[in-house]
């Protein structure tokens, strides 16, 4: 079984957020990446297959030279070999942008199975795993939080409001991976002393049959402006005894917050 992960380089989610002078980006400087959060469970069930049906691991990412560190995160923790597609025409990709560039890097891999994170922390649009199966032209699961593979035959189980939904389907296809799916093993010192040595493959757009056609003026969604929330005013401390505080609460419930 050949299993592709699909990894995204996020700034780490302890970073304080500042936005950069063209208001188009946040401030990179000093920026530390991680691998998405939700992509650490895509590449634990992506070894956990393996460890099952046996095959081969392979973590893919789109980005700068900050998804170098992130794929030595995904080799660390035991995924095989890597994909880096690094290239000045792929950058501040929108969604299908980043689709189309993974599905060239997938299409003729032989893959089996493809394992997303179902939202990339920071972007958060939820829209690459799908756009992804629909270029390959291959079913697709989205938030699940079990999987079962028998052949060419996969069970797996979502997460949705109130309810579980369990579906069947056939391979090769795309899923992505809700919180639960699995306990996302740490990297061990073996496997990160392994991971440094391992090296990791860079294409570019050409290498990938796409250069000119993805990127730029290809984008169907550029940013024009990022804004912080507005900052929340002071909190207020009620005083005095509490059945005054209790009137005073509703009060402000009532009035100012609106929300009884
Ligand atoms: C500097 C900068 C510029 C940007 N410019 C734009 C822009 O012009 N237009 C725009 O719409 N958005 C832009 N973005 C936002 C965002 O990064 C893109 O929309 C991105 O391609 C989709 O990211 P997402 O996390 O929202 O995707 P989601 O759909 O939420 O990601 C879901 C999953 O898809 C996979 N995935 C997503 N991205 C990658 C990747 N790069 N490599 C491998 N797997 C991946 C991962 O498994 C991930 O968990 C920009 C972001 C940055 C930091």
């Amino acid at each position: 079984m050949k299993i592709a992960v699909c990894v995204k380089s996020v700034p780490d989610t302890e970073t304080k957020i500042s936005i950069a002078a063209d208001k188009k980006n946040i401030e990179l400087n000093g920026v530390r990446f991680i691998t998405s959060p939700f992509d650490e469970f895509a590449i634990e069930e992506a070894i956990k297959l393996k460890e099952k049906n046996g095959g081969e691991t392979v973590a893919i990412s789109v980005g700068g030279k900050e998804v170098t560190d992130v794929l030595r995160d995904s080799l660390a923790r035991g995924i095989d070999s890597a994909v880096h597609v690094d290239d000045p025409d792929l950058t501040w990709l929108d969604p299908l942008s980043t689709a189309k560039v993974l599905a060239a890097a997938i299409k003729d891999g032989g893959y089996d199975v493809v394992l997303c994170g179902q939202q990339g922390v920071g972007g958060d649009n939820s829209q690459v795993p799908s756009i992804l199966a629909e270029l390959l032209n291959i079913p697709q699961v989205t938030l699940v939080v079990k999987l079962e593979i028998d052949g060419t035959k996969f069970r797996a189980e979502r997460e949705i409001e109130g309810a579980h939904e369990f579906v069947e389907g056939s391979l090769p296809a795309v899923f992505s991976a809700q919180k639960g799916l699995n306990e996302p093993r740490y990297p061990s010192i073996k496997g990160v002393m392994a991971a440094r040595r391992k090296e990791i493959a860079v294409k570019n757009a050409e290498a990938l049959g796409i250069k000119g056609t993805v990127g730029g003026d290809n984008r169907k969604v550029v940013i024009k402006e990022m804004t912080l929330p507005p900052d929340r005013g002071q909190g207020r401390r009620l005083e005095g005894d509490v059945d005054a505080q209790v009137k005073t609460l509703v009060d402000l419930l009532r009035k100012e917050a609106h929300v009884i």
